[in-house]
């Protein structure tokens, strides 16, 4: 019969300093000793750094072993806490089903996701703050095996983000750790701060005609294509000179130049795909710098808009795709794409994508999106990209 196995976990607290790990990993050599999983935790100079050791087989090894980091513990004026542990009691690391929870905001907030986590018995592993002066940007590694329903603690914590106004990400591990390459906008309401297809209406003079359509189809209650074919031709006549005007009046969305800026240094390719119109999204692909840039095309003839479109139409399945054909031009994996989008024909891009962010969204869209962000709170993207702030200043020095 196998003999089973005799564990302890030892951990040591106290004044951090270099030299420690050093002190005590030198004497489990001695000892001829295994570790078997090792993990430490600062707060500015307080250390925790705890050990699980194989002890099986002599008792006085284990006496001496313990007794060896005891008097180490003394020496450094640290603390030493151990537990013993037998094989049974020991969880497999594979057994472990791990997510990252991103949460911005404060103190009260942290509190309101923990308890939540709690009555859903997910338990927090990891706690690491993102953020350089306060609490503001959490990122918490949680194991869900004792989950019951893992749609119900999503549904959950997105409910509460939308109560308590806050942003929040829910991503399974393994999606996280492939570090993202390629980040993909949808246009209008999302890397600018208005649907440009109003703003020519207004100029055509059929606005309320449009942004009634406009509305309905970013809910979702109209087809997307045909709603685009009934809204152009409300703008037939407009002249191109007037488009223009528009196009260089385009405001960015909060944050979108910086975080398209940070994104270029840190080496993402960036593109844009949308339902909207090439004058205006090539405008940003030159302003912003972008990789690509996919949308519709208006019809001209001589200067003026025919109220028609040419050639095929970017609708909710070419967004995503055109997201696909990218990435797999870039030699990049679709695990390593994020999509972000407000609209009802964004929720097949942000589905396709390895990570999809529903951005000031519809109801019906942030429903199926496992990230959502605020109105103007673009920039919190590059921390659910795990980019933390001390990153970001590197970056821009
Ligand atoms: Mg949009």
């Amino acid at each position: 019969m196998r003999e089973e196995k005799d564990y302890v976990i030892v951990t040591v607290s106290g004044q951090d300093r270099p030299g420690i790990t050093a002190a005590f990993t030198n004497i489990i050599v001695a000892h001829n000793v295994e570790i078997v999983d090792i993990d430490q935790a600062t707060l500015h100079d307080f250390l925790a750094l705890s050990f699980l050791l194989d002890l099986t087989g002599s008792s006085r090894t284990k006496d001496s072993v313990l007794k060896d980091m005891l008097f180490e513990a003394n020496r450094l004026e640290m603390r030493l806490n151990f537990q013993m542990r037998s094989e049974k009691e020991i969880p497999h690391k594979k057994d472990k089903k791990l997510f990252v929870l991103t949460v911005f905001g404060g103190t009260p907030v942290l509190a309101a996701v923990a308890d939540l986590l709690g009555e859903h018995r997910a338990n927090i592993e990891k706690i690491s703050n993102l953020s350089l002066q306060s609490a503001e940007c959490i990122e918490l590694t949680i194991d869900t095996r004792n989950v019951t329903s893992l749609s119900g603690l999503k549904e959950r914590l997105m409910t509460k983000s939308a109560e308590l106004d806050i942003d929040l990400a829910f991503q399974s591990i393994e999606a996280y750790r492939k570090s993202k390459r390629l980040v993909v906008f949808d246009m209008d309401r999302t890397l600018i701060d208005t649907e440009v297809i109003d703003e020519m209406a207004r100029a055509a003079g059929a606005y309320d005609e449009v942004s009634r359509v406009t509305e309905k189809a970013m809910r979702g209650d109209l087809d997307f294509e045909d709603s685009l074919r009934q809204r152009v031709a409300f703008l037939k006549g407009l002249k191109m000179s007037d488009v223009e005007t528009i196009r260089d009046g385009l405001a960015l969305s909060e944050g979108a130049r910086e975080l398209v800026d940070t994104l270029r240094r840190l080496g993402y390719r960036i593109g844009v795909v949308s339902g909207g119109f090439d004058v205006f999204a090539d405008h940003l692909k030159e302003t912003l710098g972008l990789d690509f840039a996919f949308a519709n095309t208006l019809e001209v003839k001589n200067g003026v808009l025919t109220g028609r479109l040419s050639g095929d139409v970017i609708e909710d399945a070419s967004k995503a795709k055109l997201v696909n054909r990218m990435a797999r031009e870039m030699s990049i994996l679709l695990d390593q794409t994020v999509a972000i989008g407000d609209g009802a024909n964004d929720r097949l891009m942000l589905g396709q994508a390895g990570l999809g962010i529903a951005y000031n969204a519809h109801q019906a869209l942030k429903r199926s999106a496992s990230v959502t962000l605020g109105h103007k709170r673009l920039m919190n993207i590059l921390y659910i990209l795990g980019i933390t702030e001390e990153d970001m200043q590197a970056t821009s020095r």
